[in-house]
């Protein structure tokens, strides 16, 4: 496509950042819209696989990124009362060979600095919420309620989970609570007393699973998830504050490794686990969603984040490589759309490295180099 195309991205998160990143290298003239007024540094953790850190190499990110997370030695999955190890992910120089990249834990607020430091910092507009949008035969103009108005040739969709311009394309549609609610809490190691816990530990439960894991190489703090069986979430905050004490009592008679990682836990919160059905209609016009707002998922396989930016990835080769915004867009839905839903299907069912598991696919994938499907 001519690279003069003006392409709007909204949303600076995982997928909007990515996306911006790899549109500016190829030469399009890119500006992207974040609501927040700055990036923070949000309480949790996220764990990046190989199929995330190969493409970001080329963002020229792959070493900010090792030094602000972690490479932990392994991924290791137990049973939660005997503690049996029922996989185990070593991630020495063979497997790291293998997959072609590293595989991460990292702290979310640090991952965003760093996938800031791929876009030119000129281009990145904080502070704009999309309220609107209007599509004419020759531009979109996006409205922002700071007031503002822009106009671009293309809008990227990478809002996230509440998308704006999901809406707008496909009409307003409830998310899917999804029965199970995520327990999360961030601790200084120290408080561990010189218990040493491993990099990064799954336990599963019959009903609910929790994962251990440090965030920074330092392991100076641990990050711990718990999901939960959860009938309804009734409020619309984002979260609720938790206890240590309902954090255990919840994970109570799991064994005493974990137990004691609990023990220490402080400042828990509760967040509510939302997806939504498969859905293969990404693009429309000069509009196109990629990530959550085309197809959040449950975070089970931890893949969310590595979806988006794969579809960022593919998008702007796409772009860069069909002569036309509806042609790009069509090879773009064909090249991810089996990907996605493959993930999505695992996701749902919650087995990823739970017993015997082939990761190949799924690591081994290199969004930068992988085929693209024809338009
Ligand atoms: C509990 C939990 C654990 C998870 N763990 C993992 C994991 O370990 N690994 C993994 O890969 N994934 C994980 N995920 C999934 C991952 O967090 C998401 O899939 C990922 O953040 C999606 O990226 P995105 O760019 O699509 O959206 P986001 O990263 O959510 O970014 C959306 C951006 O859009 C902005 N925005 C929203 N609306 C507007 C608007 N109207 N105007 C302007 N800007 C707007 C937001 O402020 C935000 O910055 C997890 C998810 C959950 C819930």
């Amino acid at each position: 496509m001519d690279k003069k195309t003006r392409i709007a991205v909204v949303g600076a998160g995982i997928g909007g950042l990515t996306a911006a990143g790899f549109l500016q290298r190829g030469g399009f003239d890119v500006t992207l819209y974040e609501q927040a007024r700055a990036f923070s540094r949000l309480g949790a953790g996220i764990t990046l696989g190989a199929n995330v850190t190969k493409p970001l190499r080329r963002l020229g990110i792959e070493d900010a990124l090792v030094t602000a997370g972690i490479k932990p030695h392994s991924y290791v999955s137990r049973t939660w009362d005997s503690g049996e190890i029922v996989y185990q992910l070593v991630f020495d120089a063979n497997t790291e060979n293998r997959f072609g990249g590293p595989y991460l834990g990292i702290h979310r607020g640090d991952l965003h600095a760093v996938l800031a430091q791929g876009t030119a910092p000129e281009t990145l507009a904080f502070d704009h919420r999309l309220i609107q949008l209007e599509e004419t035969d020759s531009s979109v103009r996006l409205v922002f309620d700071n007031g503002r108005i822009a106009e671009a040739d293309i809008v990227i969709g990478a809002d996230g989970i509440h998308s704006k311009i999901r809406e707008y394309l496909l009409g307003t549609e409830p998310l899917r609570f999804i029965g199970a609610a995520a327990y999360r809490s961030i601790f200084p190691t120290e408080r561990l007393n010189g218990f040493a816990i491993p990099d990064c530990t799954k336990w599963w439960g019959p009903d609910r699973h929790i994962l251990p894991y440090f965030m920074r190489s330092k392991r100076d703090e641990v990050y711990v998830i718990g999901v939960v069986p959860r009938r309804t979430w009734e409020t619309d905050e984002a979260s609720i504050q938790s206890s240590r004490d309902e954090f255990m009592a919840l994970f109570d008679g799991f064994h005493p490794d974990l137990v004691r990682v609990l023990q220490v836990t402080d400042d828990v919160s509760v967040w509510p686990i939302f997806d939504r059905e498969r859905n293969d209609r990404w693009s429309g016009g000069r509009i196109v969603l990629l990530g959550d707002a085309c197809h959040p998922m449950r975070p089970f396989m931890g893949a969310g984040g590595a979806m988006a930016v794969e579809d960022a990835v593919i998008l702007s080769r796409c772009l860069s490589e069909c002569a036309s915004a509806a042609e790009a867009f069509r090879s773009y839905e064909n090249t991810r759309i089996p990907r996605v839903a493959e993930t999505q299907r695992i996701s749902i069912e919650n087995t990823w490295m739970g017993g015997p598991t082939e990761t190949d696919w799924y690591y081994c994938y290199d969004a930068c180099t992988a085929p693209l499907a024809k338009p």
